[in-house]
């Protein structure tokens, strides 16, 4: 489903991604580790092309861009189509309500017909427990609430690809259960998402690969089981040990 090959990427003499190649199957969850600084933020976001890379190729499905001959800007598009954000700080627009929210890009990218996306919206909605909670303003929703309001949001694009940068680490600790309990239903029922997270319990439990970032490049990947309890690198270890 997703095929990145000696990707690059810098902010002016930074050199943050220093060639970064993985696949990720179709139905997959790959989680994303690594230090404070290392491009994990960066690589997600070159994914969706938020971040233009210098230099590699990212397929998608069936879009590829090769950033050595910038990409037409209809590719980018059908590539950002391909994939659904959620953000560390939700995102939401401010004015709209949980249901507008929702609505808005299925209507004004897709041009789907407002009861059409007014009906996804409700079902997705309450998918992710805020049936009751739909006419509200992000405002009057906790930090837990309006990162679920992200998740049916990007899920309301019908993407083949979740991306989702640190989506738990804003919010106070007694909401990051709820935001992981709907992402686990989500990969369970077969969507392909790749997570940056500090949540080692969740990559343990729900990812099928973790891939360990440092300096910008990927120092060791693996099964989650591999690479928490025998990770081969010194750094990896190091890095583990100081989340204990
Ligand atoms: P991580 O997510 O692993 O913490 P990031 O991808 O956020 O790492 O950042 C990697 C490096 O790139 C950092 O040194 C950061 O300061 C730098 N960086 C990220 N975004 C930008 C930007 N838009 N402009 C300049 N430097 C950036």
């Amino acid at each position: 489903m997703i095929t990145i090959n000696d990707l690059h990427k810098s902010f002016n003499q930074l050199h943050v991604l220093k060639g970064i190649s993985l696949t990720v199957e179709k139905g997959k969850v790959v989680v994303i580790i690594g230090p404070s600084g290392s491009g994990k933020t960066t690589l997600l976001r070159c994914l969706n092309v938020l971040e233009t890379p210098n230099q590699g190729k990212i397929q998608i499905g069936n879009v590829v861009l090769d950033f050595s001959q910038n990409p037409a800007k209809a590719d980018i598009a059908r590539l950002r189509r391909q994939t659904g954000m959620v953000f560390q700080n939700y995102n939401l627009f401010p004015h709209m309500t949980a249901l507008e929210n929702v609505m808005e890009g299925p209507i004004t990218v897709k041009k789907m017909d407002k009861a059409a996306a007014r009906d996804k919206a409700v079902h997705l909605l309450t998918k992710v427990g805020l049936a009751d909670k739909i006419n509200e303003y992000p405002f009057q929703l906790s930090g837990g609430q309006q990162q679920r309001v992200g998740i049916a949001r990007a899920l309301a694009m019908d993407p083949q690809v979740m991306l989702f940068d640190e989506p738990t680490s804003a919010l106070d600790p007694e909401w990051v259960g709820e935001v992981l309990k709907v992402m686990k239903q989500v990969a369970q029922e077969g969507m392909t998402m790749v997570i940056v997270t500090h949540e080692m319990a969740f990559a343990r439990e729900v990812a099928d690969k973790v891939i360990f970032m440092d300096q910008g490049v990927i120092l060791e990947q693996g099964k989650p089981e591999e690479l928490f309890t025998h990770p081969r690198e010194e750094r990896t270890r190091q890095f583990l040990k100081l989340l204990r």
